[in-house]
């Protein structure tokens, strides 16, 4: 695990709130606008990125380990564009994350670690996009150790005993973001934000053609804010826990 601090470390008392993905990349594509916001609300901001994005190119002269660093960077750098203070590699092989135990017990220890009120994670329901698209298997895994983290491994005082050596007591999980979800319920008006979101993305350059951003965002963004009233907007299935 590698934890790259951009901003200062949250004091105490400030409130945190946590995004978990599998690939460098998936949060500026779905959550950027929601997290540039929260940033901008006083909130401690960390982004957990399971896998160390190393398959994420065909070109023969881009093996994994060179691929990997330049992923990094352009993470870090996505981030320090939306004010994201920290940024967590778990640096997993891309391509092949299972929902293991280990990969559980590793985000349980994140979240009673930095105890944030809100996770977002990914819908790991989610098999096709439309029909276009299998959704990438390593989305679904990080969704799914994601919820099972924050329910019943974070809270639960005895689950993964281990941590509590550690001296990380359960903590509560108020509410998660499930994104890219086929049942939204919830949506975050990010036309304030959706330029950061543009301008975060475009730092992916290994993964997308910057030139090509602001017209896939302002294109996405802007048919979820039709949907929902508003100029630029993300959607989420909202799940609060009681
Ligand atoms: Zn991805």
């Amino acid at each position: 695990m590698e934890v790259i601090q951009l901003g200062a470390t949250p004091p105490p008392a400030t409130p945190t709130r946590m995004v978990i993905t599998a690939h460098p990349d998936d949060s500026e594509f779905t959550v950027a606008g929601t997290t540039a916001l929260w940033v901008r609300d006083g909130y401690h901001v960390i982004y957990v990125i399971c896998t160390d994005g190393s398959r994420g190119s065909n070109e023969p002269d881009m093996p994994p380990e060179r691929l990997i660093p330049i992923r990094r960077a352009e993470q870090c750098e996505a981030a320090s564009v939306l004010g994201v203070q920290t940024v967590i590699f778990l640096n997993h092989e891309d391509g092949t994350l299972e929902p293991t135990l280990q990969l559980r017990r590793e985000l349980t220890g994140l979240i009673r670690s930095y105890r944030p009120d809100i996770v977002v994670c990914g819908d790991p329901t989610r098999y096709f996009n439309r029909n276009v698209y299998v959704n990438h298997p390593d989305h679904r895994a990080a969704g799914e150790a994601a919820l099972y983290a924050i329910f019943p491994s974070a809270c639960t005082r005895f689950l993964f005993r281990e941590l509590l050596d550690e001296g990380l007591e359960p903590h509560k999980v108020h509410e998660i973001y499930l994104s890219g979800t086929l049942e939204p319920d919830t949506f975050v008006d990010i036309t304030d934000t959706v330029d950061l979101k543009v301008r975060a993305l475009q730092a992916h350059r290994s993964q997308v053609p910057p030139e090509t951003v602001e017209a896939r965002i302002r294109d996405w963004a802007g048919e979820l804010g039709r949907k929902y009233g508003v100029a630029f907007a993300e959607e989420y299935r909202r799940i609060i826990l009681r």
